[in-house]
């Protein structure tokens, strides 16, 4: 009694097959579960008769498997069950002996691992497709990368490992929402999968990151028609809630064989292949090539290494004096720029400013000038010094939409500078390269009390015209001519063209490069109003120049 209800209440199935093929005993769970009364198992001459066709072979196979082995026998069936679904049952079955050792039938014991089966699925996906988009992970890339260069290797095709990373992503994501930011990355994802191959792979690698395997491409050539084709069908704008998002890719690629590595080394090499697509100007690809790579890479830690020396303060601001030549009173400074690095020491501008030429470093650090000099600016008028201060902007950075509101509501938190103070150094080369718009932020300037100079003047070959077109203040004119004016008439003949020019036009000369006391009197002599120069002063930390003032008023020149 005890035994029947442990044996029929166990959530396992459990029988007893005589070897003749008939069930002896068969357990209630089991027929339960199957939908199949006790009787009829028990009186059928085999019990295949009772089960569905489709299965009778692999149950008679392993029965008799069971029967030719010792130990217990392992085997997985999928059977329909009265729930109308097909479960899976891991069925052990056990060969039974009599005292001499003969066989008399076996034991069966069904356990249902059907949801231990879905749970596994689901864990392997999990573990090998991006949620979001449902493509193949990093880790399922890797695995079919090595399968493809296997391939490969036989088959003697080529393969190309593209790296891909959205431009633009980053923008729609912050301004518009995470939301946003992932339906950008399905349709993405999407527009990839209608552009390659079946036999293709696409990848998320993770954020706006995916990788693509082309595979069986017969020549370069192929490669690149399909690539264009990616970055074609990326760059049509996408719609999102009835709104228009602009996103395009910049995509490294190697390829295999020629870049003739491993799996691990192409996929790195695609990736840095990719930045300089990136700095190329993005929406394009660039094939892996390992030096101009090297370069690339060496630029992008660099200037990496240039964000973070702001974030730490390493950048400071050094002052150089300018004079009034006729009376030799101090009437202001200009700002240059020197990074204290942490190991090289003290650098000047040439040193570091052309790499972030073009980048949003530029004038994020173009801004950090403003705010220190303001600060500066503001230490000495409250000390009673009445300074002028110039700063040097990139032309870039004075170029941008907000350039001159962003500086009036730096200007109101400085309320103790007084009008006139301030004044911005533009490279007249630059300055040339867009006089409307340049124009028009000096105009927007100007209302603000902020002047202009234009530095470097006489190496952009300013006409006539575009000087008075241009409403700046002051002409700085370049060094070069200045360090050569006493000895080549040429260089001299320019130095008294420009102050002549100015006077003409109203504007201020200020003579660069005055390394001499020879040189600050024929500048004197000439007419030439302010100076500055190694003669002078040179650069220095905003705390000596109160001791290098008392010196210079009471022995300039000494
Ligand atoms: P610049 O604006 O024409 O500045 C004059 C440069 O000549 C400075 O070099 C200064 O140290 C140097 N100098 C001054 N007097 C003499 C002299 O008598 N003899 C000689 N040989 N040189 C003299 P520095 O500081 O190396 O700056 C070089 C350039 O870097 C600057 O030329 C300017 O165009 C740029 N720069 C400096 N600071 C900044 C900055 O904060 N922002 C931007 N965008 N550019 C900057
Ligand atoms: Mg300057
Ligand atoms: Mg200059």
């Amino acid at each position: 009694m005890l035994f029947q209800a442990i044996l029929d209440n166990a959530p396992l199935g459990i029988w007893f097959l005589g070897l003749d093929g008939r069930l002896r005993f068969v357990n209630k769970t089991f027929c339960v579960a199957m939908g199949i009364p006790e009787e009829r198992f028990l009186v059928a001459a085999h019990y295949v008769e009772v089960l569905p066709q489709s299965i009778s072979a692999s149950c008679i196979r392993s029965d008799e498997e069971c029967m030719a082995q010792n130990g217990p026998h392992q085997s997985q069936e999928w059977l329909p069950f009265a729930d109308g679904k097909d479960h899976l049952l891991e069925i052990t079955r056990v060969k039974v002996l009599d005292r001499d050792g003969l066989p008399i039938g076996l034991i069966g014991l069904a356990a249902d691992v059907t949801q231990l089966k879905l749970h596994a699925k689901q864990m392997e996906r999990i573990a090998h497709f991006d949620a979001l988009t449902d493509v193949p992970n990093r880790v399922l890339f890797a695995d079919r990368l090595q399968q493809a260069l296997a391939h490969c290797k036989r088959g003697g095709s080529i393969l190309a490992v593209c790296y891909l990373d959205l431009d633009g992503f980053k923008l729609i994501n912050d301004t518009m929402g995470h939301e946003a930011g992932d339906q950008v990355l399905i349709e993405v994802t999407r527009r990839i999968k209608a552009t390659i191959r079946s036999d293709d792979t696409i990848a998320r690698l993770g954020g706006d990151e995916f990788a693509v395997l082309l595979q069986g491409l017969r020549a370069a050539e192929e490669c690149s028609t399909s690539l264009n084709r990616l970055l074609e069908a990326i760059s049509h704008p996408i719609e999102i809630k009835g709104k228009l998002f602009e996103v395009s890719a910049s995509i490294g690629v190697s390829l295999f064989p020629g870049d003739d590595l491993d799996a691990d080394t192409l996929l790195r090499h695609a990736d840095q292949a990719m930045y300089s697509a990136k700095q190329a100007g993005k929406n394009r690809y660039h094939l892996y090539d390992a030096a101009s790579d090297r370069r690339a890479r060496s630029h992008h830690e660099f200037l990496k290494r240039l964000a973070i020396a702001l974030v730490t303060k390493e950048f400071e601001l050094h002052y150089q004096p300018k004079v009034d030549m006729r009376t030799l009173r101090l009437v202001g400074a200009e700002a240059l720029i020197r990074w204290n690095h942490p190991e090289r020491g003290l650098l000047a501008p040439a040193e570091f400013l052309y790499a972030i030429e073009g980048t949003t470093l530029e004038v994020e650090l173009g801004d950090w000038v403003i705010s220190t000099a303001l600060e500066q600016l503001e230490v000495w008028h409250r000390a009673g010094l009445p300074m002028e201060l110039s700063i040097n902007i990139s032309a870039r950075h004075l170029q941008t939409n907000d350039f001159s509101w962003k500086l009036k509501r730096k200007l109101l938190r400085h309320p103790h500078i007084p009008q006139g103070s301030l004044q911005i150094e533009v490279l007249e080369t630059a300055a040339l390269e867009d006089i409307p718009r340049v124009s028009e932020t000096i105009e927007h300037c100007r209302k603000i009390g902020v002047g202009f100079a234009l530095d470097d003047f006489g190496t952009g070959y300013s006409s006539l015209s575009y000087l008075g077109r241009l409403p700046v203040d002051t002409l700085k004119i370049d060094q070069s001519f200045i360090r050569g004016m006493l000895h080549d008439k040429g260089d001299r003949a320019i130095v008294q063209g420009v102050i002549a020019l100015a006077r003409a036009f109203g504007r201020r000369t200020v003579a660069e490069g005055v390394e001499t006391e020879e040189l600050f009197h024929a500048l004197v002599a000439m007419g030439c109003e302010y100076g500055q120069g190694y003669g002078i002063a040179r650069p220095m930390p905003a705390e000596e120049l109160p001791a290098w003032l008392e010196k210079w008023n009471r022995a300039p020149f000494r």
